[in-house]
């Protein structure tokens, strides 16, 4: 069987966006399933809009994934040049061919005369296409006679057209096929005479892509669904070079939060939301990517794939290689699928579960300890650590929340007070508690304690608690209170505590 080849082809126009990495990713997939390779190729083709930090921002992205291509710029293999603009004397070669076998024309008219044609046709409602209906009437080498266009050609100013139908043809439509979305008849006569070459001797995309596919032996082209409507082309220069052709999927869009249209980079700042998987800056702007952000690159991976495809079961959570073991095109669905940031939030937090208690302690104890040592009991940093990672979003909230965990405001527990049921009876036993913790007993055994002695003095469990946490924290309420008593200090409970009632005790003295 011939080896599976799949391309990720971004031009660098800008930032890679997440639709652009899920591209990627799919495409990464798919040939990592079937053993095969995956390539790397910069389309940079149109000098234009050509941005120099783009091809950058592409390979880090890439790097931070994971999704590292088999054949790349950066790492030849044996069908490179791996960037487009380095493929200059490929494409001559091969446009040469179409002109001689009479599949592509040059044409010579000025922007103006088309911009006319276009002015005119639209102001009869309808759409101005360049095809075998007008093209008589412009200055093309169908149209001007040998020796004006010989003249025209040694000018230099030139482009280069398909020849997308003409009355000579067998056939006035085609059947293409897409592995999503099925055949699709396609109408030749409403197709427009793309530009194959352009004045700047640069070939244009659809050229450049078709030649590069078929040279570097691409098996599958999975592209998002803007480029449907180019398949028809591709189609037919692949039978105009008489190539094989790859199989071709379209991905659906990704769609704005809301649902509706498709997600655009601008959309990033306009919901509060990261559209690029690492950050990009732009004119002293900087967006912050997921990374930034403080994703799993697992997590962003996971919720890229599911933007789009599903296993066909309720399993949500992958980690690349199960992926790569399920991926499969045929579930990949047809309609646009939602960028949830809920959701990517979501899988953060499942992915967050899946770290090992132990590399979250070597990571983290230095800077436990640093930050915490006075209050802490450094033999309990394995415990703060299991019950505070379940309760964060991101990993570097970790430390934030062991602080707000173990933190004792005063000025809450001013406020907080006059919401607590405090009886005598409770007071008296919040010393008790006091005294018992002197004793250096376990945790357990502490709250065997107060929940015992709650009962018998016919305290509600839920006013005890209540009281004791805010002697403790100054809140009502938080995490696990005898879990955050087995991790603070047991000199600091105390001092809390004695603290706590006094300034209790004056409050009420005062009130
Ligand atoms: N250069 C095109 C893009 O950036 C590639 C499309 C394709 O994969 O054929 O979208």
């Amino acid at each position: 069987m011939l080896e599976k080849r799949l391309r990720f082809a971004p031009s660098p126009t800008g930032p890679l966006h997440i639709g652009g990495l899920r591209t990627a990713l799919y495409n990464y997939v798919i040939s990592k399933n079937q053993k095969g390779k995956f390539i790397l190729r910069i389309e940079d083709t149109d000098l234009n809009r050509f941005d120099k930090k783009a091809e950058k921002h592409i390979n880090d992205s890439l790097e931070w994934c994971g999704i590292i291509p088999d054949e790349s710029p950066k790492n030849p293999g044996k069908f490179g040049p791996y960037r487009q603009s380095e493929r200059k004397s490929i494409y001559n070669k091969h446009i040469k061919k179409l002109i001689e076998n009479g599949k592509a024309y040059f044409a010579f008219d000025s922007t103006e005369a088309l911009d006319q044609a276009r002015k005119e046709k639209e102001k009869k409602g309808e759409t101005f296409i360049y095809n075998w209906e007008n093209r008589e009437k412009f200055q093309n080498s169908l149209s001007l006679d040998e020796g004006t266009y010989r003249k025209f050609l040694e000018e230099k100013n030139y482009v280069i057209r398909f020849k997308s139908y003409d009355k000579s043809f067998n056939n006035d439509s085609i059947l293409i096929e897409d592995q999503i979305r099925g055949k699709i008849k396609v109408d030749l006569k409403l197709l427009d005479d793309k530009i194959l070459f352009k004045n700047d001797s640069m070939p244009t995309y659809h050229l450049a892509n078709v030649i590069d596919d078929h040279l570097m032996k691409i098996s599958d082209v999975v592209r998002g669904e803007e480029w449907l409507p180019s398949l028809a082309l591709h189609w037919q220069l692949y039978e105009s070079f008489g190539w094989n052709k790859p199989n071709f999927a379209h991905l659906p869009l990704i769609l704005k939060p809301t649902g509706k249209g498709k997600l655009s980079k601008r959309d990033g700042q306009k919901f509060g939301i990261p559209v690029y998987p690492i950050s990009w800056s732009d004119n002293d702007i900087t967006f912050e990517g997921f990374k930034e952000i403080g994703f799993e690159k697992e997590a962003f991976i996971n919720f890229i794939s599911m933007i789009g495809w599903n296993p066909g079961n309720e399993k949500e959570i992958f980690e690349l290689d199960e992926l790569i073991n399920q991926f499969t095109i045929e579930r990949i669905i047809k309609s646009g699928a939602k960028y949830d940031y809920e959701k990517a939030k979501w899988f953060n937090i499942e992915h967050i579960k899946k770290i090992s208690d132990k590399i979250l302690i070597v990571e983290l104890q230095d800077e436990i300890k640093e930050r915490f040592e006075d209050i802490i009991d450094s033999k309990k940093i394995k415990n703060i650590i299991e019950i505070v990672r379940d309760r964060v979003i991101f990993r570097r909230d970790i430390i934030n929340e062991i602080k707000i965990i173990i933190e004792y405001n005063l000025l809450e527990l001013k406020e907080n007070i006059s919401k607590i049921n405090l009886s005598k009876d409770l007071i008296e036993l919040l010393v008790l508690f006091k005294n018992e913790i002197k004793k250096n007993k376990s945790t357990q055994i502490l709250k065997n304690f107060y929940t015992n002695k709650l009962s018998q003095k016919e305290i509600k469990i839920g006013d005890g608690m209540k009281a004791l946490r805010l002697c403790i924290s100054g809140k009502v309420s938080g995490a696990d209170l005898f879990s955050q008593i087995n991790f603070i200090k047991n000199e600091i409970l105390i001092q809390r505590i004695n603290n706590s009632l006094k300034t209790i005790n004056d409050k009420n003295w005062n009130s």
